[in-house]
Protein backbone atom coordinates (compact mmCIF):
# COMPACT_ATOMS: atom_id res chain seq x y z
CA UNK A 1 0.00 0.00 0.00
CA UNK A 2 1.39 3.51 -0.79
CA UNK A 3 1.21 6.36 1.32
CA UNK A 4 0.27 9.53 -0.01
CA UNK A 5 0.50 12.71 1.81
CA UNK A 6 -1.86 15.35 0.40
CA UNK A 7 -1.91 18.84 1.40
CA UNK A 8 -4.90 21.17 0.43
CA UNK A 9 -4.28 25.30 0.79
CA UNK A 10 -7.06 28.03 2.07
CA UNK A 11 -8.75 28.12 -1.31
CA UNK A 12 -9.49 23.92 -1.59
CA UNK A 13 -10.81 24.52 2.19
CA UNK A 14 -12.44 28.32 1.50
CA UNK A 15 -16.18 27.23 2.43
CA UNK A 16 -18.09 24.09 3.98
CA UNK A 17 -18.61 22.71 0.31
CA UNK A 18 -15.44 23.04 -0.46
CA UNK A 19 -14.28 21.38 2.85
CA UNK A 20 -17.53 18.39 1.38
CA UNK A 21 -15.11 18.44 -1.84
CA UNK A 22 -12.12 17.72 -0.29
CA UNK A 23 -13.79 15.05 1.89
CA UNK A 24 -14.82 13.32 -1.23
CA UNK A 25 -11.29 13.49 -2.94
CA UNK A 26 -9.82 11.84 0.58
CA UNK A 27 -12.30 9.36 0.60
CA UNK A 28 -11.61 8.65 -3.50
CA UNK A 29 -7.61 8.09 -2.44
CA UNK A 30 -8.64 5.86 0.05
CA UNK A 31 -10.74 3.73 -1.86
CA UNK A 32 -7.96 3.51 -4.86
CA UNK A 33 -5.67 2.11 -1.78
CA UNK A 34 -3.68 4.05 -0.79
CA UNK A 35 -3.51 5.69 2.79
CA UNK A 36 -3.01 9.05 2.85
CA UNK A 37 -1.88 11.60 6.02
CA UNK A 38 -3.90 15.25 5.12
CA UNK A 39 -2.06 18.68 5.93
CA UNK A 40 -4.75 21.57 5.67
CA UNK A 41 -3.97 25.40 5.29
CA UNK A 42 -6.72 27.87 6.73
CA UNK A 43 -9.93 28.49 4.86
CA UNK A 44 -8.73 31.22 2.19
CA UNK A 45 -9.05 34.61 4.17
CA UNK A 46 -8.71 33.91 7.29
CA UNK A 47 -4.80 34.03 8.01
CA UNK A 48 -5.37 37.20 6.83
CA UNK A 49 -7.94 38.35 9.39
CA UNK A 50 -6.22 36.91 12.12
CA UNK A 51 -3.14 39.11 11.14
CA UNK A 52 -5.58 42.10 10.81
CA UNK A 53 -6.76 41.97 14.09
CA UNK A 54 -3.42 41.69 15.51
CA UNK A 55 -2.48 44.73 13.86
CA UNK A 56 -5.26 46.62 14.42
CA UNK A 57 -4.32 45.86 18.44
CA UNK A 58 -0.54 46.35 18.31
CA UNK A 59 0.57 48.49 15.35
CA UNK A 60 4.12 47.30 16.10
CA UNK A 61 6.17 44.19 16.91
CA UNK A 62 3.63 42.25 18.00
CA UNK A 63 4.82 39.81 20.71
CA UNK A 64 5.84 36.51 18.45
CA UNK A 65 4.53 33.75 21.32
CA UNK A 66 1.18 35.56 21.00
CA UNK A 67 0.89 36.39 17.39
CA UNK A 68 1.74 32.94 16.45
CA UNK A 69 -1.04 31.44 19.24
CA UNK A 70 -3.64 33.92 17.29
CA UNK A 71 -2.76 33.12 13.45
CA UNK A 72 -2.18 29.01 14.53
CA UNK A 73 -5.75 29.19 15.42
CA UNK A 74 -6.90 28.95 11.49
CA UNK A 75 -5.56 25.88 10.37
CA UNK A 76 -7.64 24.20 13.57
CA UNK A 77 -10.54 25.05 12.93
CA UNK A 78 -10.43 24.09 9.18
CA UNK A 79 -8.24 20.74 10.33
CA UNK A 80 -11.30 19.61 12.59
CA UNK A 81 -13.96 20.61 10.31
CA UNK A 82 -12.18 18.31 7.53
CA UNK A 83 -11.80 15.40 10.32
CA UNK A 84 -15.81 15.66 11.18
CA UNK A 85 -16.87 15.69 7.60
CA UNK A 86 -14.37 11.90 6.95
CA UNK A 87 -15.74 10.68 10.30
CA UNK A 88 -19.33 11.55 9.54
CA UNK A 89 -19.36 9.26 6.12
CA UNK A 90 -18.10 6.55 7.63
CA UNK A 91 -14.21 7.57 6.91
CA UNK A 92 -13.06 7.86 10.80
CA UNK A 93 -10.52 10.68 10.64
CA UNK A 94 -8.66 12.91 13.12
CA UNK A 95 -7.09 16.39 13.82
CA UNK A 96 -3.55 17.09 15.09
CA UNK A 97 -2.23 20.43 15.80
CA UNK A 98 1.09 21.18 14.88
CA UNK A 99 1.96 19.76 18.83
CA UNK A 100 0.01 16.90 18.51
CA UNK A 101 1.74 15.87 15.57
CA UNK A 102 4.97 16.50 17.41
CA UNK A 103 6.08 18.55 14.79
CA UNK A 104 9.21 20.51 16.72
CA UNK A 105 10.60 23.63 15.54
CA UNK A 106 13.32 26.37 16.40
CA UNK A 107 12.83 27.94 19.22
CA UNK A 108 11.39 31.23 17.56
CA UNK A 109 7.88 31.26 17.68
CA UNK A 110 7.47 33.49 13.60
CA UNK A 111 8.83 32.02 10.48
CA UNK A 112 10.54 29.06 12.61
CA UNK A 113 12.30 25.82 11.11
CA UNK A 114 10.83 22.67 11.44
CA UNK A 115 13.79 20.38 13.03
CA UNK A 116 12.18 16.95 13.61
CA UNK A 117 9.01 15.41 13.43
CA UNK A 118 8.04 12.62 16.02
CA UNK A 119 5.97 10.65 13.59
CA UNK A 120 4.32 7.92 16.37
CA UNK A 121 1.38 9.42 16.78
CA UNK A 122 0.47 9.55 13.27
CA UNK A 123 2.00 5.87 12.38
CA UNK A 124 -0.42 5.01 15.19
CA UNK A 125 -3.31 6.24 13.79
CA UNK A 126 -2.91 5.50 10.49
CA UNK A 127 -2.54 1.63 11.80
CA UNK A 128 -5.60 2.16 13.74
CA UNK A 129 -7.10 2.78 10.46
CA UNK A 130 -7.70 6.84 11.15
CA UNK A 131 -6.93 9.23 8.43
CA UNK A 132 -4.41 11.71 10.27
CA UNK A 133 -5.36 15.40 9.34
CA UNK A 134 -2.92 17.47 10.46
CA UNK A 135 -2.44 21.43 11.01
CA UNK A 136 -0.31 23.31 8.39
CA UNK A 137 2.02 26.22 9.16
CA UNK A 138 2.23 25.29 12.86
CA UNK A 139 4.63 23.50 15.32
CA UNK A 140 6.11 23.33 19.13
CA UNK A 141 8.98 24.61 20.49
CA UNK A 142 11.25 22.61 23.21
CA UNK A 143 8.65 24.96 25.79
CA UNK A 144 6.16 24.04 24.53
CA UNK A 145 5.05 27.35 22.80
CA UNK A 146 2.88 26.94 19.93
CA UNK A 147 5.33 27.90 16.37
CA UNK A 148 4.67 29.44 13.54
CA UNK A 149 6.45 28.19 10.16
CA UNK A 150 5.95 31.79 7.87
CA UNK A 151 3.36 32.61 5.24
CA UNK A 152 2.60 30.07 3.32
CA UNK A 153 4.23 27.40 5.88
CA UNK A 154 1.40 24.47 5.10
CA UNK A 155 3.62 23.62 1.95
CA UNK A 156 6.27 22.69 4.22
CA UNK A 157 4.56 20.96 7.07
CA UNK A 158 3.65 18.66 3.97
CA UNK A 159 6.40 18.35 2.92
CA UNK A 160 8.26 17.46 6.76
CA UNK A 161 5.59 15.03 7.17
CA UNK A 162 6.06 13.17 3.84
CA UNK A 163 10.22 13.10 4.58
CA UNK A 164 9.78 12.29 7.52
CA UNK A 165 7.05 9.39 6.88
CA UNK A 166 8.70 8.20 3.71
CA UNK A 167 5.66 9.12 1.49
CA UNK A 168 5.82 7.89 -1.74
CA UNK A 169 4.35 11.26 -3.58
CA UNK A 170 3.49 14.53 -1.45
CA UNK A 171 0.77 15.93 -3.21
CA UNK A 172 0.11 20.06 -2.77
CA UNK A 173 -3.59 20.53 -3.61
CA UNK A 174 -4.51 24.14 -4.47
CA UNK A 175 -6.28 26.57 -6.83
CA UNK A 176 -4.77 26.01 -10.35
CA UNK A 177 -3.81 23.54 -11.92
CA UNK A 178 -0.26 23.07 -11.31
CA UNK A 179 2.90 25.51 -12.02
CA UNK A 180 2.61 27.68 -14.81
CA UNK A 181 5.47 29.31 -16.56
CA UNK A 182 4.63 32.44 -14.74
CA UNK A 183 1.19 33.37 -12.39
CA UNK A 184 -2.16 32.72 -14.69
CA UNK A 185 -3.70 35.22 -12.92
CA UNK A 186 -1.25 37.69 -14.38
CA UNK A 187 -1.03 35.92 -17.43
CA UNK A 188 -3.89 34.58 -19.05
CA UNK A 189 -1.56 33.00 -21.52
CA UNK A 190 0.57 31.28 -19.04
CA UNK A 191 1.24 27.32 -19.87
CA UNK A 192 1.07 24.58 -17.35
CA UNK A 193 4.06 22.88 -17.07
CA UNK A 194 4.07 18.78 -16.76
CA UNK A 195 7.37 18.88 -14.70
CA UNK A 196 10.11 21.15 -13.70
CA UNK A 197 13.10 20.62 -12.55
CA UNK A 198 13.91 21.27 -8.20
CA UNK A 199 16.66 23.91 -9.57
CA UNK A 200 13.74 26.07 -11.74
CA UNK A 201 11.12 25.84 -8.87
CA UNK A 202 13.38 26.84 -6.32
CA UNK A 203 14.29 29.64 -8.04
CA UNK A 204 10.70 30.49 -9.34
CA UNK A 205 10.10 30.23 -5.10
CA UNK A 206 12.49 32.17 -4.04
CA UNK A 207 11.76 34.92 -6.68
CA UNK A 208 8.32 35.19 -5.74
CA UNK A 209 6.25 32.75 -7.15
CA UNK A 210 3.98 31.99 -4.68
CA UNK A 211 2.67 28.73 -5.40
CA UNK A 212 4.52 27.27 -3.42
CA UNK A 213 6.50 27.89 -0.34
CA UNK A 214 10.15 28.41 -0.53
CA UNK A 215 11.11 26.67 1.95
CA UNK A 216 9.07 23.48 1.35
CA UNK A 217 11.32 23.22 -2.00
CA UNK A 218 14.55 23.50 -0.24
CA UNK A 219 13.40 20.48 1.67
CA UNK A 220 12.14 18.86 -1.14
CA UNK A 221 15.87 19.04 -2.21
CA UNK A 222 17.33 18.29 0.63
CA UNK A 223 14.94 14.45 1.43
CA UNK A 224 14.17 14.02 -2.82
CA UNK A 225 10.44 13.80 -1.92
CA UNK A 226 8.42 12.89 -5.02
CA UNK A 227 6.35 16.04 -5.04
CA UNK A 228 3.28 17.24 -7.33
CA UNK A 229 1.30 20.23 -7.33
CA UNK A 230 -2.02 19.63 -8.39
CA UNK A 231 -5.83 21.54 -8.01
CA UNK A 232 -8.51 20.65 -6.04
CA UNK A 233 -10.90 21.69 -8.40
CA UNK A 234 -10.27 19.90 -11.22
CA UNK A 235 -8.77 16.35 -11.99
CA UNK A 236 -5.24 16.31 -13.85
CA UNK A 237 -1.90 15.27 -13.90
CA UNK A 238 -0.39 17.94 -12.16
CA UNK A 239 3.15 19.67 -12.60
CA UNK A 240 5.65 17.12 -11.00
CA UNK A 241 8.92 18.52 -9.84
CA UNK A 242 12.21 16.30 -11.48
CA UNK A 243 15.49 15.95 -9.94
CA UNK A 244 17.01 14.75 -13.30
CA UNK A 245 16.70 16.35 -16.39
CA UNK A 246 14.10 14.69 -18.13
CA UNK A 247 14.92 15.90 -21.58
CA UNK A 248 18.15 16.63 -23.07
CA UNK A 249 17.08 20.22 -24.45
CA UNK A 250 15.67 22.34 -22.52
CA UNK A 251 13.43 25.42 -23.05
CA UNK A 252 15.69 28.82 -22.14
CA UNK A 253 13.21 30.15 -20.12
CA UNK A 254 11.27 27.60 -18.40
CA UNK A 255 9.65 30.43 -16.10
CA UNK A 256 8.98 34.23 -15.09
CA UNK A 257 8.45 35.39 -11.14
CA UNK A 258 7.85 38.15 -9.80
CA UNK A 259 8.51 40.36 -6.66
CA UNK A 260 6.32 43.39 -5.64
CA UNK A 261 7.06 43.42 -1.99
CA UNK A 262 10.61 44.54 -2.05
CA UNK A 263 11.88 48.53 -1.42
CA UNK A 264 14.81 49.56 -2.96
CA UNK A 265 17.82 52.21 -1.07
CA UNK A 266 20.41 53.86 -2.33
CA UNK A 267 23.29 55.70 -0.27
CA UNK A 268 24.75 58.25 -2.63
CA UNK A 269 28.41 59.73 -2.88
CA UNK A 270 30.31 57.66 0.13
CA UNK A 271 33.92 58.03 0.15
CA UNK A 272 35.49 54.93 -1.71
CA UNK A 273 37.32 52.60 0.24
CA UNK A 274 38.12 49.10 1.23
CA UNK A 275 35.23 47.63 3.41
CA UNK A 276 32.74 50.47 2.27
CA UNK A 277 29.94 47.64 1.35
CA UNK A 278 30.55 46.19 5.11
CA UNK A 279 30.08 49.67 6.50
CA UNK A 280 27.06 50.39 4.88
CA UNK A 281 25.64 46.81 5.06
CA UNK A 282 26.61 45.63 8.53
CA UNK A 283 24.09 48.01 10.52
CA UNK A 284 21.23 47.21 7.79
CA UNK A 285 21.72 43.16 8.81
CA UNK A 286 22.62 44.36 12.94
CA UNK A 287 18.80 45.59 12.17
CA UNK A 288 17.86 41.96 11.40
CA UNK A 289 16.98 42.92 7.92
CA UNK A 290 17.44 40.91 4.58
CA UNK A 291 19.25 42.40 2.26
CA UNK A 292 18.51 40.92 -1.39
CA UNK A 293 20.16 42.45 -4.53
CA UNK A 294 23.41 44.58 -3.87
CA UNK A 295 25.12 47.33 -6.50
CA UNK A 296 27.93 49.23 -5.57
CA UNK A 297 28.74 51.98 -8.49
CA UNK A 298 31.79 53.56 -8.81
CA UNK A 299 31.32 57.11 -9.38
CA UNK A 300 35.04 58.15 -9.73
CA UNK A 301 38.21 57.82 -7.83
CA UNK A 302 36.39 59.11 -4.43
CA UNK A 303 33.32 58.35 -4.59
CA UNK A 304 30.92 55.47 -4.74
CA UNK A 305 27.15 54.44 -4.70
CA UNK A 306 25.79 51.56 -3.41
CA UNK A 307 22.12 50.47 -3.95
CA UNK A 308 19.85 47.44 -2.86
CA UNK A 309 16.78 45.97 -1.85
CA UNK A 310 15.34 44.57 1.53
CA UNK A 311 11.88 43.37 2.12
CA UNK A 312 9.24 46.22 2.42
CA UNK A 313 8.12 45.32 5.96
CA UNK A 314 11.82 46.43 6.30
CA UNK A 315 11.42 49.11 4.86
CA UNK A 316 10.60 52.23 7.21
CA UNK A 317 13.31 50.73 9.18
CA UNK A 318 16.32 50.17 7.04
CA UNK A 319 15.26 53.87 5.92
CA UNK A 320 16.22 54.89 9.07
CA UNK A 321 19.39 53.17 9.55
CA UNK A 322 20.83 54.13 6.56
CA UNK A 323 20.15 57.71 6.88
CA UNK A 324 22.38 57.00 10.33
CA UNK A 325 24.88 55.08 8.05
CA UNK A 326 24.76 58.05 5.54
CA UNK A 327 26.39 60.94 8.52
CA UNK A 328 28.11 58.27 9.73
CA UNK A 329 30.13 58.34 6.51
CA UNK A 330 30.11 61.33 5.39
CA UNK A 331 27.87 60.47 2.37
CA UNK A 332 26.35 62.82 -0.21
CA UNK A 333 22.78 61.86 0.57
CA UNK A 334 20.41 58.69 0.73
CA UNK A 335 17.64 58.01 -1.63
CA UNK A 336 14.71 55.34 -1.45
CA UNK A 337 12.14 54.17 -3.48
CA UNK A 338 9.35 51.43 -1.92
CA UNK A 339 7.20 51.39 -5.25
CA UNK A 340 9.88 48.79 -7.08
CA UNK A 341 8.85 45.03 -8.47
CA UNK A 342 11.08 42.33 -9.46
CA UNK A 343 11.02 40.58 -12.85
CA UNK A 344 13.16 37.30 -13.23
CA UNK A 345 13.60 34.74 -15.68
CA UNK A 346 14.45 31.27 -15.09
CA UNK A 347 15.83 28.60 -16.83
CA UNK A 348 18.24 25.78 -16.26
CA UNK A 349 18.64 25.87 -20.46
CA UNK A 350 20.42 29.51 -19.69
CA UNK A 351 23.23 27.86 -18.51
CA UNK A 352 24.63 26.42 -21.88
CA UNK A 353 22.82 29.82 -23.82
CA UNK A 354 23.58 33.23 -23.55
CA UNK A 355 22.17 36.25 -25.13
CA UNK A 356 18.84 36.07 -22.74
CA UNK A 357 19.62 39.08 -20.54
CA UNK A 358 20.62 40.97 -23.74
CA UNK A 359 17.07 39.71 -25.33
CA UNK A 360 15.29 40.86 -21.90
CA UNK A 361 16.27 43.99 -22.06
CA UNK A 362 15.75 44.46 -25.54
CA UNK A 363 12.26 43.77 -24.62
CA UNK A 364 11.47 46.30 -21.66
CA UNK A 365 13.12 48.95 -23.48
CA UNK A 366 10.74 48.14 -26.79
CA UNK A 367 7.82 48.43 -23.97
CA UNK A 368 9.61 51.73 -22.55
CA UNK A 369 10.39 49.98 -18.87
CA UNK A 370 13.25 51.37 -17.64
CA UNK A 371 15.57 49.14 -15.60
CA UNK A 372 16.64 50.52 -12.06
CA UNK A 373 18.99 46.98 -10.73
CA UNK A 374 20.24 43.97 -12.61
CA UNK A 375 21.50 40.38 -10.85
CA UNK A 376 22.14 37.77 -12.41
CA UNK A 377 23.06 34.07 -11.91
CA UNK A 378 23.47 30.81 -13.52
CA UNK A 379 19.74 30.24 -14.08
CA UNK A 380 18.20 33.21 -13.72
CA UNK A 381 18.22 36.58 -14.14
CA UNK A 382 16.60 39.84 -12.53
CA UNK A 383 15.49 42.99 -13.05
CA UNK A 384 14.15 45.56 -10.05
CA UNK A 385 11.71 48.11 -12.29
CA UNK A 386 9.40 50.91 -11.59
CA UNK A 387 6.08 48.81 -9.55
CA UNK A 388 3.35 50.07 -11.98
CA UNK A 389 5.15 49.01 -15.42
CA UNK A 390 5.11 44.69 -13.56
CA UNK A 391 2.25 43.52 -15.10
CA UNK A 392 3.37 44.82 -18.47
CA UNK A 393 7.04 43.74 -18.01
CA UNK A 394 5.63 40.28 -16.87
CA UNK A 395 3.52 39.95 -20.23
CA UNK A 396 5.91 41.23 -22.80
CA UNK A 397 8.35 39.01 -21.80
CA UNK A 398 6.14 35.94 -21.47
CA UNK A 399 5.70 36.47 -25.30
CA UNK A 400 8.79 37.59 -26.08
CA UNK A 401 10.27 34.19 -25.23
CA UNK A 402 7.48 32.38 -26.33
CA UNK A 403 6.10 30.42 -23.26
CA UNK A 404 2.78 30.14 -24.36
CA UNK A 405 3.87 28.00 -26.76
CA UNK A 406 4.73 24.24 -26.38
CA UNK A 407 8.11 24.30 -28.17
CA UNK A 408 9.59 27.15 -27.07
CA UNK A 409 12.95 25.30 -27.44
CA UNK A 410 13.07 26.95 -30.85
CA UNK A 411 13.67 30.33 -29.67
CA UNK A 412 17.00 31.51 -31.02
CA UNK A 413 18.71 34.29 -28.59
CA UNK A 414 20.21 36.16 -31.29
CA UNK A 415 17.18 36.93 -33.48
P1 LIG B 1 -2.74 27.78 -1.46
O1 LIG B 1 -3.70 28.56 -0.63
O2 LIG B 1 -3.34 26.57 -2.10
O3 LIG B 1 -1.46 27.47 -0.73
P2 LIG B 1 -1.41 29.94 -2.84
O4 LIG B 1 -2.24 31.16 -3.05
O5 LIG B 1 -0.41 29.98 -1.74
O6 LIG B 1 -2.39 28.71 -2.70
O7 LIG B 1 -0.62 29.55 -4.18
C1 LIG B 1 -1.32 29.37 -5.38
C2 LIG B 1 -1.25 30.66 -6.21
O8 LIG B 1 0.08 30.86 -6.64
C3 LIG B 1 -2.04 30.61 -7.50
O9 LIG B 1 -3.39 30.96 -7.28
C4 LIG B 1 -1.30 31.61 -8.38
O10 LIG B 1 -1.94 32.87 -8.43
C5 LIG B 1 0.04 31.80 -7.68
N1 LIG B 1 1.20 31.59 -8.57
C6 LIG B 1 2.26 32.42 -8.68
N2 LIG B 1 3.13 31.97 -9.58
C7 LIG B 1 2.63 30.82 -10.08
C8 LIG B 1 3.09 29.88 -11.06
N3 LIG B 1 4.25 30.04 -11.70
N4 LIG B 1 2.32 28.80 -11.31
C9 LIG B 1 1.16 28.62 -10.66
N5 LIG B 1 0.66 29.48 -9.73
C10 LIG B 1 1.39 30.57 -9.44
N1 LIG C 1 -2.58 29.88 6.49
C1 LIG C 1 -1.19 30.24 6.34
C2 LIG C 1 -1.05 31.45 5.42
O1 LIG C 1 -2.04 31.94 4.91
C3 LIG C 1 -0.34 29.10 5.89
C4 LIG C 1 -0.67 28.54 4.52
O2 LIG C 1 -1.75 28.75 3.98
O3 LIG C 1 0.19 27.82 3.98
O4 LIG C 1 0.03 31.92 5.23
MG1 LIG D 1 0.29 28.60 -0.37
Amino acid sequence: MSLLVQKYGGTSVGSLDRIHHVAQKIIETRQNGHDVVVVVSAMSGETNRLVGLIESLVDNNPDPREYSVVVSTGEMVSMALLAMCLSAQGFPARSYTGAQAQIFTENKCMKARIERIETHPIKQALQEGIIPIVAGFQGVDSYGNITTLGRGGSDTTAVALAASLAADECQIYTDVDGVYTADPRVVPEARQLTHITFEEMLELASLGAKVLQKRSVELIGKYKVPLRVLSSFHDGPGTLITYEEVAMEHPLVSGIAFNRSEAKLSIIGVPDQAGIAAKILGPIGAGNIDVDMIVQNKINNDLTDLSFTVGREDYQKAVVILEQVAKTLGAKGISSDAKIAKISLVGVGMRSHSGVAQKMFEVLGDAGINIQLIATSEIKISVIVDEKYLELGVRALHAAFGLDKEANEEFDPKM
